[in-house]
């Protein structure tokens, strides 16, 4: 039973960052972390038409808020959400790996298992965060394209 173990993770995770257990809440977590892309408010409301918008909103917003999820955006300039690393903490984000836009299908990519050098900046910068991004092909377009 791979699909309740999965939800029981969920629900401790709720309970680890203090928010409730609610359906729409572990039903955003399951959908999230099914997907290997960061997926849009939109394509969420798409596949869950019993959440209104802003019930989706601030769930979204309290998982960025506790370091459950982080906001991507894809080369239309819409926001996408992706589960976060373990090691991020409320208000503190760690999600220093590299974003890949894709050209064709417009998705984004975490590639999580990218070591990237510390960053040093000029001096008077305080960095708060990283976001990285990356753009061109996918490994499913750039296969497409190859049989073009
Ligand atoms: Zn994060
Ligand atoms: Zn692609
Ligand atoms: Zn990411």
């Amino acid at each position: 039973m791979a699909h309740t173990h999965q939800h029981n993770n969920f629900e401790a995770l709720l309970e680890r960052h203090h928010l409730k257990k609610t359906g729409p809440r572990l039903k955003v977590l399951s959908m999230l972390s099914a997907k290997k892309v960061a997926t849009s408010q939109p394509d969420l409301e798409s596949v869950m038409d019993d959440i209104d918008r802003v019930t989706l909103y601030r769930i979204l917003s309290a998982f960025e808020e506790k370091g459950i999820i982080h906001k991507v955006f894809d080369l239309n300039g819409t926001a996408n959400y992706a589960m976060c690393s373990s090691n991020c903490e409320e208000n503190h984000h760690h999600d220093e790996h590299l974003h890949f836009n894709c050209t064709v299908c417009k998705n984004v990519y975490c590639l999580d298992d990218l070591n990237l050098p510390p960053l040093t900046l000029p001096n008077g910068f305080k960095p708060e965060g990283f976001t990285l991004y990356a753009t061109g092909l996918c490994p499913k377009c750039s296969k497409s394209a190859e049989k073009k």
